[in-house]
């Protein structure tokens, strides 16, 4: 039996042992995933040998720590500097990153959208915005602090702070990317900016998951179709999965699987 698991800290909350499980389980795959809590993010190669894993999915704050400990990387994850999944093959670490291709997958199911809003600029926003413009989106960063906002600016992105901020065109697409929300009531940016951009946009989309956060609830309440980040964490996992196993079932065959631990 293969082992695989999620190193992270936190990982108590984590989705992900239940979501690969349950494809493990139902595809009939001889494979575990546990969850490891690692607090010293250079460790994560020796763990990693030293429990036998086959693949690993890898969350906050080990990401680039994961990115440092791979013989391999593949393009995507080179270019962004952040991974989430690795696969041991041989005795060799790969690393890849799913949650861009994830994110991409879950905006695609919206018509239409070519200008896209990020309310947020960490690192969540890092990897997503270049996989957006690699696929033909305009990708526009707002976020709180100006600091933040120095990486993307050297990368050729439209950057505003809550200060500057100031729209030519309509959004087709506004997306929360921060924290603000998932343990408190904020909003991700002023009032007054959401009613000059949710109005105008065709969707809005929050990552966090598993709520409805109070952008989701204002996008709502002005009829906007929405998403919470339920799909991107859905979709992470079934392309990490397709790795773990080596692309021997695909996309739709593992789906249904995974998607019950989202009605658990
Ligand atoms: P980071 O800590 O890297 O960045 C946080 C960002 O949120 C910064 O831009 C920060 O702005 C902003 N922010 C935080 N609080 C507020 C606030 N009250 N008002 C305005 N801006 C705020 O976070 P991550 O990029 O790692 O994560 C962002 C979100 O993405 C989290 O909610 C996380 O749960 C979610 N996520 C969802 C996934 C999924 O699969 N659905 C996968 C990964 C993440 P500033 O620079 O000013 O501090």
């Amino acid at each position: 039996m293969q082992l695989f698991t999620i190193f992270g800290n936190p990982v108590s909350h984590s989705k992900s042992p239940l979501m690969h499980n349950l494809a493990f389980q139902g595809l009939g795959y001889d494979g575990v995933y546990i969850r490891y809590k690692l607090e010293d993010g250079s460790q994560l190669r020796e763990k990693f040998f030293e429990l036998g894993i086959s693949g690993a999915n890898i969350t906050v704050p080990h990401k680039e720590s994961a990115f440092k400990a791979c013989d391999e990387l593949d393009t995507f994850a080179k270019k962004v500097g952040a991974v989430n999944t690795i696969v041991n093959r041989d005795g060799k670490l790969y690393g890849y990153n799913t949650d861009a291709p994830g994110f991409l997958k879950a905006i695609s199911e919206f018509e239409d959208i070519k200008r896209v809003l990020f309310l947020g600029a960490g690192g969540t926003a890092q990897a997503t915005s270049v996989i957006l413009r690699d696929a033909g989106y305009e990708v526009t960063i707002l976020n709180r602090s100006v600091k933040r906002l120095e990486h993307y600016k050297k990368e050729g992105f439209k950057t505003f702070t809550f200060e500057d901020f100031k729209i030519n065109e309509p959004f087709d697409l506004v997306v929360n990317m921060t924290s603000a929300g998932l343990e408190d009531d904020y909003l991700p940016c002023p009032v007054e900016i959401l009613e000059e951009v949710v109005p105008s946009s065709k969707a809005c989309v929050d990552v966090i998951y598993g709520k409805e956060t109070p952008f989701l609830k204002f996008a709502k309440e002005r009829d906007k179709p929405t998403k919470d980040g339920s799909d991107m964490l859905l979709y992470q996992g079934i392309i990490a999965f397709e790795y773990f196993t080596n692309h021997q079932y695909s996309f739709d065959e593992i789906k249904p699987y995974m998607k019950q631990a989202f009605i658990l």
